[in-house]
Formats: structure tokens, C-alpha cells, sequence
């Protein structure tokens, strides 16, 4: 049994229209102009004190209860992804090649339709709401770039809470991991360097093509050899660009990748791993090689006591039942950075439509969602907040 508050019901037309328009509206991460526009002036018009312009477009909303208590913060991410949509509904995306398929304009609906009931409340509210819209998710940047300007000064926040919806789970249900959630990031650029010549006289050349694909091969046994067999990381190189003609070797392979760990300790040995593997290949070759990680977002990990929170408010909307323990993602969230700071919880939202027989996964050009997971997500946002700011 769903059990909605009336007052996020009262708000749900409302919310929907904001996410279509959203939708209709998407920005890449740190050009998110209008959408952080209409989130402060929400905000504003709430009576919340806003700063903009946080990490390039961030937005952070504090509003001050009634009485003296705690401060939660709710986190919703805002940008959307370089895509050229190809579902079929009336709110499709306007912007050619810019589409929210990761549904981060119905987080931010969904953010700002809890701000909006919330601050109803904060008169009798003794503690402190602080929403946190944040740029460049996607990127894995926008998190960092808003605390480095400041975010958080000034607020000492006791919990947090992030939800993402997610069309691997029905709508009805919620899924919420244990301790670990997700894993970090990290960026790889290897560049493996020969000679450019000739592709009939390969001996007057130093071929980095070859070098390259053994050093590809080779990277396959950083998880396979060298990963403690019940640990977790993912290395995956993603793309590979060399070579101008046929009959020409190149001076040079780039390739990008990357990393993905829960433990910061194998994180490290695993980018050992990659450069001594890299470059001992490449010179023994003759060629050399570069390697460059950029270290994005650290693991989140769920705060056992926030989660706990979590799931009591999850279940008083949709049933213990349907509130799932969810194993460890291998994709990442830079909401991680906030969560280094304030203990948090990450809940993901189902928003599959029940008869979708294959619903579409985030990041594809046909993602959609189910809308009425929006009361489900802006309800659990205002029950967490109510409950995070209960003596315990
Ligand atoms: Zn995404
Ligand atoms: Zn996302």
C-alpha cells in the first residue's frame, strides 16, 4: 500500500509540470543557467536565503526553523547529459543533442516541491533545511567545484539525503544499500608514444599501435590478477584514437578509460598497477607511454545511522516490504564529496512503469520514467528531513 502525504499529492501537478518543462529545457553540467534561474527563484519566493553561483551554478537554499535543532541537507543534482533524445513524448527535449536522460530534472522537481512544503513547516520545525542543487553530476565535478566556493560554510549539517531514480527497480519501490553504495572515479588518459612511418616498413618505424594492444591486453589482469578475488574494481578503457590513413603508423595512440573501486587502498595499488603495466609494456616495445588519472569522486558510503532513517521513512510510503537492500553500484555520484562531510544516505527511487517490458536505462536516448514516482521521491525527501531533525 502506497501511502502518499496529502500534501506532496496536493503539489504533484504542479511537480510534474516543472519536470516536463525541465525536460523540455535540459543544460549540460556548469551551463545549467535557467534551471539554476528557476530554482532560486523558487527558493527565493520560499523564503529560503539563497547563494547562486556556487561551483559555476550550484544553488544552496537554508531556511531556519522555528526553534534551534539540527540542519539536514538535501542534495539534488540538476544537469543533464549530452544525448540526442529519441523518446517519443510531448515534453521532449528542446536543445538539439542535450537530453536529461539520468532524470535529474525530476530530482530537481522533486527537490523543489519538498523545499516548497518544508517551508510551510519551518516555523514548528526546530532545526535548519538546507537544500544543495548541484551542476555537473554528470561530470563528477560539480560537487567539489561548490564546496571549494564555499558551500557549506556556515552550515553544520547533521544529515544528508540523495535520491536517484532509477528505472532497474518498479516505481513503489525503494532501494537503499549498506554501507557501501558506490564507487569511486577516477579519469585515465594514456597516451603510448613510437615513431610514425611507413606502413609497408614497419621496422624504420616504432609502431605504438601494437604497443597499444598489448598494453590493452595486458591492463585486463589488473582486475583478473591482481584484485583480491572478493574485492570489486572495474577498469575499462573506453576509447582509442590513432592513426590518420592506411598506410601510415602512427606517431601516437591515446586511449581514455576508467577506474572504479570501492577502497581507496586498492585504488591506489590498481593505478600503480596500470603505470608500471603501461609504461614497462611501452618500453619494452620502444615506445613510451603517459598515463594521467584524474581522481573524480571518492566512494559514497551510507551512514548506518542515516540510512536506518532511511528506510523507516521509505517504508512508511511504500511498505517495508518494498523497501529493497540494494548491492553496491559500480557507477559514481560526486554527492560523495558532501557525504564526506555530513553523514548521508543514498536512496534510489524506482520509476519503471510496471507495464514497461523493458524499461529503459539511464543514459539511453529513449529514457523515460514514471512519473508518479515523483510523489514517492518528494515524499521521502520531506519525511527524511522531518525525521533527520528529531532528537535522537
Ligand atoms: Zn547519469
Ligand atoms: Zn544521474
Amino acid at each position: 500500500m502506497m501511502e502518499i502525504s496529502p500534501e506532496v499529492k496536493a503539489l504533484s501537478a504542479e511537480m510534474t509540470s516543472l519536470r516536463r518543462d525541465l525536460h523540455a529545457h535540459p543544460e549540460l553540467g556548469f551551463q545549467e543557467v535557467r534551471t539554476a534561474g528557476i530554482i532560486a527563484k523558487r527558493l527565493t519566493g520560499l523564503g529560503y536565503t539563497v547563494r547562486t553561483g556556487l561551483g559555476k551554478t550550484g544553488v544552496t537554499g537554508l531556511l531556519r526553523g522555528g526553534k534551534p535543532g539540527k540542519t539536514v541537507l538535501l542534495r539534488a543534482d540538476i544537469d543533464a547529459l549530452p544525448i540526442r533524445e529519441e523518446a517519443v513524448v510531448p515534453w521532449r527535449s528542446e536543445t538539439a543533442g542535450v537530453m536529461h536522460a539520468c532524470g535529474h530534472d525530476a530530482h530537481t522537481a522533486m527537490g523543489l516541491a519538498a523545499a516548497a512544503i518544508l517551508a510551510k513547516e519551518a516555523p514548528s520545525l526546530a532545526g535548519d533545511l538546507f537544500f544543495v542543487f548541484q551542476p555537473a553530476e554528470e561530470l563528477l565535478i560539480g560537487a567539489e567545484a561548490m564546496l571549494e566556493d564555499g558551500a557549506l560554510e556556515g552550515v553544520r549539517a547533521d544529515a544528508a539525503f540523495a535520491i536517484h531514480v532509477m528505472n532497474r527497480w518498479p516505481t513503489g519501490t525503494v532501494a537503499i544499500c549498506d554501507g557501501a553504495a558506490m564507487t569511486s572515479a577516477d579519469k585515465l588518459t594514456l597516451t603510448i608514444t613510437g615513431r610514425g612511418g611507413h606502413g609497408a616498413s614497419p621496422h624504420l618505424a616504432i609502431d605504438p599501435i601494437v604497443a597499444s594492444a598489448q598494453i590493452i591486453t595486458a591492463l585486463q589482469t589488473l582486475v583478473s590478477r591482481e584484485t583480491p578475488p572478493l574485492s570489486t574494481a572495474v577498469l575499462s578503457l573506453t576509447t582509442l584514437k590513432a592513426g590518420t590513413a592506411f598506410n601510415i603508423i602512427p606517431d601516437a595512440v591515446e586511449m581514455t578509460g576508467t577506474l572504479r573501486c570501492f577502497d581507496a587502498a586498492l585504488r591506489e595499488k590498481l593505478l600503480a598497477s596500470l603505470r608500471r603495466t603501461a609504461e614497462g609494456l611501452a618500453a619494452s616495445l620502444r615506445c613510451t607511454a603517459r598515463v594521467e588519472s584524474q581522481f573524480l569522486t571518492p566512494a559514497l558510503r551510507n551512514d548506518p545511522a542515516v540510512t536506518a532513517v532511511a528506510r523507516q521513512v521509505a517504508a512508511m510510503i511504500v511498505g517495508e516490504s518494498r523497501v529493497v537492500a540494494a548491492e553496491p553500484l559500480t557507477g559514481s555520484d560526486d554527492v560523495a564529496y558532501f557525504f564526506q562531510k555530513v553523514p548521508g544516505c543514498y536512496a534510489f527511487v524506482g520509476s519503471a512503469k510496471p507495464e514497461w517490458s523493458s524499461a529503459p536505462a539511464s543514459h539511453n536516448a529513449k529514457f523515460d520514467i514514471d512519473e508518479s514516482a515523483l510523489e514517492i521521491g518528494a515524499d521521502f525527501l520531506v519525511r527524511a528531513a522531518r525525521a533527520a531533525l528529531l532528537p535522537r
